[in-house]
């Protein structure tokens, strides 16, 4: 008679144990929802983007290349607008953050938001530098280094191949 006490105890122990887990798990799960919001990423075969992209776009989103400087479409443009991933559409930046910065590539001094783009460290060619990507496709977009204009202190320099620009009244959509 004494045992069946003890087994509840025992029971009720192992079930709080189990729900604990499980709410861990669950909070975790938000947590990863929160780290990347996008449900609707973007994912091609490489023969996909080979065929939907121009063989430029391709090589510099798809294989991390780079446009020859002061030769891109977007390097010196001033519209009033908004820049889109040149292969999915995402919104990327906005003209309002956009600064010449003198290297030849359209630079801007942050993302449209803080999850317009997404980021990692690149150590190819013996530099350490910070890539930046698309978050929905994972296109290449250029790197983004710290010697930008104040507040933010960062040059977000992307290549005008992995961008496309839209006017005020076409962005809104
Ligand atoms: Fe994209």
């Amino acid at each position: 008679m004494k045992k069946s006490p003890w087994v509840l105890t025992l029971v009720l122990f192992l079930a709080a144990g189990l729900l604990t887990v499980a709410a861990k798990e669950k909070s975790k799960k938000n947590a990863k929802k929160k780290e990347t919001p996008m449900e609707d990423k973007v994912v091609k075969t490489d023969a996909e983007w080979k065929k939907n992209l121009t063989p430029e776009q391709y090589e510099i989103l798809r294989k991390k290349g780079t446009e020859k400087p002061f030769t891109g479409k977007y390097w010196k443009s001033h519209e009033k607008g908004t820049y889109v991933c040149a292969a999915c559409g995402f919104k990327l930046f906005v003209s309002d953050d956009k600064f010449d910065s003198g290297c030849g590539w359209p630079s801007f001094s942050k993302p449209a938001n803080d999850k317009a783009v997404a980021s990692q460290v690149d150590s190819s060619f013996g530099m350490n530098r910070t890539e930046v990507m698309c978050p929905r496709c994972g296109g290449h977009l250029g790197h983004v280094f710290e010697d930008g204009p104040k507040p933010t202190g960062l040059r977000y320099c992307i290549n005008s191949a992995s961008i496309e620009f839209k006017t005020e009244d076409s962005s809104k959509k």
